[in-house]
């Protein structure tokens, strides 16, 4: 009798560019781990993202929350066994997917602090949207649940952080002056103390990777990949017909 893995579920297109990097990491990760022909078995419901930002922007979390509820729900209509919601900063309304979904939600803040206390580091220095650096649904998870004593930009960088997402990175735009200006701020916050840095925005690893910061990086989007990959792998089911 032949197993398969669990079918994983991506609340996507925040942005596209980013759901796109789930999707290569899931897929070349299934390929690496299994071999042959193998690739994830995946339902992705990408959104369009100009509702949400907008949505994000004009405080309305609570309808926004409802948006992605609705979004859990087709997926897991569908058929998924595990859900990701493809963005750090969405996860601001996870409770409200917690609450009602029926199969596992992969948080993306805990896979990734769960790789940092692993890699025995303390005080990362993250790099996110606004809403993901100053409140305090994520920072206040990797202290409390976590131990882990973050450290943020300064206001005039987490404002530079924020626009290149939103207006370049969500876009597919890459520019090499982004590119300095990121790698100079992981520096900055290095030589003020942190001992690593988290890309806690999916689309940042556009812009900085292992090779681009001294010090170890914590890409969410890889990570979060890869966790579900990991549960789909470690909880396979009969396959049917077989
Ligand atoms: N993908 C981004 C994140 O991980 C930002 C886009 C969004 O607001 O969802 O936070």
């Amino acid at each position: 009798m032949r197993e398969r893995m669990k079918t994983i579920g991506i609340i996507g297109g925040m942005s596209a560019e980013s759901t796109r990097i789930y999707y290569d990491r899931l897929n070349s990760e299934a390929r690496r781990r299994l071999g042959g022909l193998h690739s994830a078995d995946l339902i992705i419901r990408s959104l369009d993202f100009a509702g949400v930002a907008e949505l994000q922007a004009a405080g309305r979390w609570d309808d926004a929350g409802r948006l992605l509820v609705t979004a859990a729900r087709g997926l897991e209509a569908a058929g998924a066994e595990i859900l990701l919601l493809a963005t750090n900063t969405m996860h601001k309304v996870a409770p409200a997917i917690e609450a009602v979904a029926n199969v596992p939600f992969i948080h993306i803040a805990d896979a990734t602090a769960e790789r940092i206390v692993a890699a025995g580091c303390k005080r990362p220095a993250l790099i996110a949207t606004r809403f993901t650096m100053e409140e305090d649904f994520y920072v206040g998870r990797l202290r409390q649940r976590f131990g882990l004593d973050v450290v943020i930009p300064e206001v005039d960088e987490r404002a530079m952080v924020h626009r290149v997402i939103y207006d370049e990175l969500c876009r597919g735009i890459v520019a090499d002056g982004s590119r300095l200006a990121y790698e100079g701020l992981a520096r900055q916050l290095l030589a003020r103390g942190a001992d690593s840095v988290i890309l806690g925005c999916t689309e940042v690893g556009m812009l900085l990777n292992a090779a681009s910061v001294a010090a170890p990086v914590f890409d969410t989007s890889l990570i979060h990949a890869d966790a579900a990959l990991d549960l789909a792998l470690a909880d396979t089911v009969r396959a049917a017909a077989e």
